[in-house]
């Protein structure tokens, strides 16, 4: 059966003027329902590529994403914008929050697009922050948070629209171990939640949270592995 993310011979390549850059070079992958997946690989390996087009972010230059049912590699403008905010949840590394806005309203942010009203965005928005434990922090700006609450905020606004998969970029790069470890938690119990996660991680106690782990090297898959006893999270 294919997975809920379903790629075949995936290529992208970046143009600079004559200049071709292949980074992907024919990836295939299927994800299923409720994976827990990590993406490692060497810095250049195409990792945030890669995830920047399963996160409907970025269009491959060839082959096929079958996202949900959805062929999203045929898709443009709005009707990839609708998919992308049904079934996705993107966390960045650098948390990529706006620094006027409260938690509470870099949350419900993604709520405006969709046209819900205000009191129920503020709703939702909590319910949200509730599940990443920041309720007592929704009224402070970023610059007022820590990196980790930061990236807390961050997770709670992938959650905001209730995707079904949530991507995450080296979500811990910026961060000590023992945040790192807090966050790798809250992924945990996103997963066990019912979500698909997939997540981008250079470290391998953090990739030893996850259930697979993918690796890339030069743009292709160079090996793909269960986790014998993925490290539990604390739920
Ligand atoms: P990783 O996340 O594994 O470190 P990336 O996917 O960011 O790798 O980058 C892979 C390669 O593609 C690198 O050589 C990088 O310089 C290049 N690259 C990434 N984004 C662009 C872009 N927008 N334009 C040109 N080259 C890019
Ligand atoms: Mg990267």
């Amino acid at each position: 059966m294919p997975g809920i993310i379903h790629i075949e011979q995936l290529r992208k390549s970046y143009f600079m003027g004559q200049q071709e850059l292949q980074v992907l070079k024919g990836v295939s992958l299927d994800i299923h329902k409720n994976e827990y997946v990590s993406l490692m690989g060497p810095s250049g390996s195409g990792k945030s590529t890669l995830m920047n087009i399963l996160g409907c972010l970025d269009s491959p230059t060839a082959g096929t994403y079958i996202l949900n049912g959805h062929d999203v590699s045929k898709m443009h403008d709005n009707a990839l914008a609708e998919v992308r905010n049904k079934e996705i949840g993107f966390v960045f590394q650098q948390f990529n929050l706006l620094p006027r806005l409260t938690a509470l309203e870099n949350v419900a942010l993604p709520l405006i697009y969709a046209g819900v009203s205000k009191s129920q965005r503020n709703e939702r928005a909590m319910q949200v922050l509730e599940k990443v434990n920041l309720t007592d922090r929704s009224h402070h700006k970023p610059n007022e948070l820590s990196g980790g609450q930061c990236q807390r905020v961050a997770i709670a606004r992938a959650l905001v629209n209730d995707p079904s998969i949530i991507l995450a970029d080296e979500p811990t790069g910026n961060l000590d171990t023992k945040t790192s470890y807090e966050i790798m938690d809250i992924f945990g119990k996103i997963h066990a939640g019912g979500n698909t996660v997939v997540l981008v991680t250079h470290e391998e106690d953090i990739a030893q949270h996850s259930h697979r782990i993918v690796r890339l090297r030069d743009g292709l898959i160079e090996t793909d592995k269960r986790v014998e006893n993925p490290t539990l999270a604390k739920i």
